[in-house]
């Protein structure tokens, strides 16, 4: 379904430049407020990644997006055309920026027409689905790769190995919130508040930023989670999806994670670990640009690894980098596939009123 040009959108003055000879040329699916207000400008920055093709509902954001990105008019696709890109030997990869409700089918379809897919996070809205789509990438032979920013951001990857180093110690604790307050909506004005498009809503929007920290900063997987959803009576913008997920998380070593996530209180985004020997205060902790991190403890100090910028076109050049030259892609699907097992779990937990436990894998045991 089309929509229409987000109002904020800044398109190029010029078209972008020709790019090496070897780089990927990219079909963007869904040229909505991600698409075009953060990652296609940023194709510019990534070494060996172009825009060769669009993919919209809309046919006159097709004209000016196209004419803005200097896309050939042969191939600028509506969604009804997209089958033919399997004879398009200018696109290489899918770039799937859709409703998160549609990421499987259009990724499985990107497979069958022979191309890799970038696919925006979270994977899909069920580890079936999930599955489904690794499956669909082995017949294909063809790559598959979750759009997961923050494992090409300084902040984040600092992070991930001063916490390896036991910088605060050993952890003992995991504090993430990401929050914002919504405004007045509906199922039917905006996706983000669809169960068929966002299953349960601000987890798999925003707070599984916080799941996914959890995870890469005690580098363990939780063996049990118990959790709790709120859901207010009579509010349009909740008919449908949570309000406020909240969870509680254990892992082997004996850590505790604490996630909570709202689409209903003041924004927040921020992570928190406490050790035996000090902390890591992450906030903002996974945004676009802004970040801030401390280590408190014997030698308590602000750090600013690098710029967070870089993590669009860093996550474009991982990807590119697996398409040509067969590198390891750090966000694959399995990751995509573990992190919905794990709010498939905290739903689980949530609906029953009792605690989860889990295998490593991240499949429920009981
Ligand atoms: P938008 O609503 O801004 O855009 C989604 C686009 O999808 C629309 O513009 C439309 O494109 C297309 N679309 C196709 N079918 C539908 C439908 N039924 N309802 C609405 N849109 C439809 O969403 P976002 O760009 O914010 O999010 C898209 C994806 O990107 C999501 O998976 C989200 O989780 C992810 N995302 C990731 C972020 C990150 O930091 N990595 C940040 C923000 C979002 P068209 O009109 O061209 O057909």
């Amino acid at each position: 379904m089309g929509q229409p040009l987000p109002g904020n959108v800044r398109l190029p003055s010029a078209p972008p430049g020709r790019k090496r000879s070897d780089s990927v040329g990219f079909a963007i699916v869904g040229l909505g407020g991600y698409a075009l207000n953060q990652m296609m400008p940023r194709f510019e920055q990534a070494e060996r990644a172009h825009i060769a093709a669009i993919v919209s509902g809309n046919p006159e954001k097709l004209r000016r997006v196209g004419d803005a990105y200097g896309v050939a008019e042969d191939a600028r696709y509506s969604y009804e055309a997209f089958e033919k890109i399997a004879s398009d030997d200018r696109i290489d990869a899918v770039y799937i920026v859709l409703p998160t409700g549609l990421h499987a089918e259009w990724a499985i379809r990107a497979f069958a027409a022979g191309k890799h897919v970038l696919c925006e996070k979270p994977m899909a809205l069920s580890s079936a689905d999930c599955e489904r789509m690794i499956a669909a990438s082995r017949r294909a032979d063809r790559k598959l790769m979750i759009a997961y920013r923050s494992h090409f951001e300084p902040y984040n990857l600092e992070a991930m190995k001063l916490m390896q180093q036991k910088a605060a110690g050993e952890i003992r604790l995991v504090r993430t919130e990401q929050s914002y307050r919504m405004g007045p909506t509906s199922p039917s004005e905006n996706w983000r508040t669809s169960r068929a498009l966002a299953g349960g809503g601000p987890l798999e929007d925003f707070g599984i930023y916080g799941l996914q920290s959890a995870l890469y900063l005690t580098g363990e997987m939780p063996e049990s989670i118990s959790a709790t959803t709120f859901r207010p009576a009579g509010d349009a913008r909740f008919a449908e999806i949570f309000a406020h997920v909240s969870s509680q998380w254990r892992f082997p070593s004996g850590a505790v994670a604490q996630l909570v996530t709202s689409y209903d209180s003041a924004g927040t985004n921020f992570a928190h670990v406490r050790g035996t020997l000090g902390a890591l205060i992450m906030d903002p902790a996974t945004s676009y640009s802004g970040q801030k991190m401390r280590l408190e403890g014997q030698n308590t100090r602000d750090l600013s690894p690098g710029d967070p910028a870089v993590q669009f076109a860093g996550q474009l050049n991982n990807f590119t980098d697996a398409v040509r030259d067969g590198a390891t892609i750090r966000t694959p699907g399995e990751m995509g596939l573990r992190d919905l097992r794990l709010i498939e779990a905290i739903y689980a937990s949530a609906e029953a009123g009792r605690t989860v436990r889990l295998a490593p894998d991240g499949r429920r045991r009981s």
